[in-house]
């Protein structure tokens, strides 16, 4: 809970308790109060049934049994003052009178509780207080204790992963197998003199399961696993990212054997003095102290210390010295067949129509990560949910595929009739270009309807996982990519700003082959640029300008040629299919989307 919320929880309890309390002895509706020369009179007139004096208090019941009370002198006797207020003595004789003694703890309630009562609030609120400003100064000393999260192997609220819970990733699991016999059985190893890794790195883009592989390796040692990421280290208090890191490590010492899993490595295992504030930062204090507990483990320490990045190449080298991270666990992105697997793992407990082939979603996937396709699986659960309908079906799965690709559609994102021309032809344009070359993946799809950012999109079908590209493949690509602006330049003789993005795509893959990859034949087999990227100065800015202006003309020369030969090709198919673009674009306008069929056959006619 919230401190204020807390605070809000005490006063509401403390106000119910004390209403409870008076309401207790005020139970019942009360009664009328009369005067005591009302009640004389009552008397009189033969009203009274009964007189019930309890000290002061009188209580009375009338003949009609309504009940009043009222109040008489402290010290004088009932029936002298009744009789003062001229009350006849037979009548008197008709009314029941009962006295009855003060129950003791009534008495010293009623005596005691005007004192006390103020005293017990105040005390409350002191006590109140004190735990308050308590509290405060342990957060003053606690803040550098870790913010480590622990998962205990016996926890039944956090589920146990296991190797079972990861699809794919066979080598890394194999790796990491070892780990784990070293975890349950270290004696067997230690007794051979085997040294064990004390670092293990593991690398891969976002989403491949890294945090989740390490868990995984926790839950079948079943060991502890503790768990910070690199960002939480560097929080920006000053000075306190080295004592977290001691305070992590200590705690996992205490309960050897366990696993450390540093998250996002890279956030504090980056190049020292890379950074632009100077040398001595803290998040080279907090590296520092890192390499230090590592180094101060003796060997028979059975903590292994897990570590992820998706930026193996800006880690300090001398994270990755001997005794350190000296082992790295690749995870790639998965391959159809782990993405199948990925999907029936995330398909569990998910009720699927029979045919659902999720082999066919995995073939639709490729580049998918395994954090993509489990956002996937439930896409489609919440789409299928909205739409009323009890099991998920293939219609579900494939519109969660482009979701998950290209954010949701906007269909409040509406264009003027112009504007859905251009972005008719523009989009034929791109379909056509690839439908025209040899070498492009088949278009499953074709839509004006914005999605995310772009206003529209053409989806190419991949027939393959592929590992290697040529450069055949590249320029055509690079057509491809022209096309929706040789299409809007065709036809309007205008280009708008639709096409900013295929552009910036356009140019970053033709300097991809001619500085990383060698593709360019006047240039030959150079990577230029030292790509020793720093995160935040962003790519641009900091690549290593490692060649002569010289060189850098000729690149951007080459980069020029190998654009306009796609730009001209582009133009050149455009050009000559013109009447199947405008039929293209037509039936685009009209329909907004053309799946692969209704593609095909246009082509096919055309
Ligand atoms: P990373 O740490 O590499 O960014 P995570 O481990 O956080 O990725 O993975 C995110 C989610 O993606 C996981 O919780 C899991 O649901 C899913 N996932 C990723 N890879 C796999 C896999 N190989 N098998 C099953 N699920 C996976
Ligand atoms: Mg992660
Ligand atoms: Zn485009």
């Amino acid at each position: 809970m919230k401190p204020l919320f807390k605070n809000l929880f005490y006063i509401l309890v403390t106000f119910i308790a004390l209403t409870a309390i008076f309401s207790l002895f005020n139970s019942g509706k009360s009664p009328e109060v009369v005067s005591l020369s009302k009640l004389a009179l009552e008397i009189n007139e033969g009203k009274v049934k009964q007189i019930t004096v309890t000290e002061n208090e009188l209580g009375l019941k009338l003949v009609d049994n309504t009940e009043q009370t009222a109040k008489k002198e402290t010290d004088a006797p009932l029936t002298e003052t009744l009789k003062n207020y001229g009350v006849s003595a037979e009548k008197l004789a008709g009314v029941n009178l009962e006295v009855k003694e003060v129950s003791g703890w009534r008495f010293w309630f009623a005596t005691l509780l005007p004192f006390v009562f103020p005293l017990l609030i105040i005390g409350f609120f002191f006590w109140f207080m004190m735990r308050q400003a308590q509290r405060g100064s342990n957060q003053a000393f606690g803040f550098t204790k870790s913010l480590v999260r622990m998962i205990m192997p016996d926890d039944k609220n956090k589920p146990k992963a296991t190797f079972k819970d990861v699809a794919g990733l066979i080598e890394a699991k194999e790796e990491l197998e070892q780990v784990v016999e070293f975890l349950k059985e270290p004696k067997k190893f230690l007794a051979l003199g085997a040294k064990i890794p004390k670092g293990i790195l593991l690398v891969g883009p976002p989403g491949t399961g890294k945090t989740m592989l390490a868990r995984s390796v926790a839950g079948e040692a079943n060991v502890p696993f503790f768990h910070i990421s690199g960002s939480e280290f560097v929080e920006l208090f000053v000075g306190v990212g080295a004592s977290r890191v001691r305070d992590t490590f200590a705690l996992a010492k205490k309960s050897a054997p366990a696993i450390l899993f540093i998250d996002e490595l890279d956030a504090i295992g980056r190049h020292r003095g890379a950074g632009l504030g100077g040398g001595h930062d803290e998040r080279e204090q907090t590296l520092n102290q890192i390499l230090v507990e590592m180094d101060g483990f003796d060997p028979n320490t059975q903590v292994i210390v897990l570590a992820a990045t998706n930026r193996p190449d800006i880690l300090d080298p001398a994270l990755l010295r001997p005794g350190r991270f000296d082992r790295r666990v690749i995870l790639d992105l998965p391959d159809i067949k782990d993405r199948e697997a990925i999907l029936n793992i995330h398909a569990k407990g998910k009720p699927l129509t029979k045919d659902v082939k999720l082999r066919q979603i995995a073939e639709r996937t490729p580049g998918f990560s395994g954090a993509d396709l489990a956002n996937l699986m439930n896409e489609a659960a919440i789409l299928t949910a909205q739409k009323d309908k009890t099991e998920i079906g293939m219609e579900e799965l494939i519109a969660s595929i482009e979701k998950v690709m290209l954010g949701p559609e906007r269909r409040s994102f509406v264009l003027t009739p112009k504007e859905k021309e251009i972005a008719a032809y523009h989009e034929a344009g791109h379909a056509l270009v690839a439908a025209s070359l040899p070498h492009m993946d088949p278009i499953r799809k074709i839509s004006i309807i914005s999605r995310g950012r772009a206003a529209g999109y053409t989806l190419k079908l991949p027939t393959e996982d592929k590992h290697f590209h040529s450069k055949t493949e590249f320029l055509e690509e690079l057509s491809v990519l022209l096309g929706g602006y040789a299409a809007e330049k065709t036809v309007f003789n205008e280009i708008t700003t639709g096409a900013s993005n295929d552009l910036e795509k356009t140019t970053e893959l033709a300097r991809s082959l001619v500085t990383r990859w060698g593709m360019s034949e006047n240039l030959g087999p150079v990577v230029f640029g030292d790509r020793d990227e720093l995160v935040f100065l962003g790519k641009e800015i900091s690549e290593q300008k490692n060649y002569s202006e010289e060189m850098a003309s000729k690149i951007d020369k080459e980069i020029y040629v190998f654009i306009d030969n796609a730009y001209k090709k582009a133009l050149d198919i455009l050009k000559e299919k013109r009447a199947l673009l405008n039929q293209i674009a037509k039936t685009l306008i009209e329909k907004e989307i053309l799946e692969k069929e209704e593609f095909e056959a246009l082509v096919a006619a055309g």
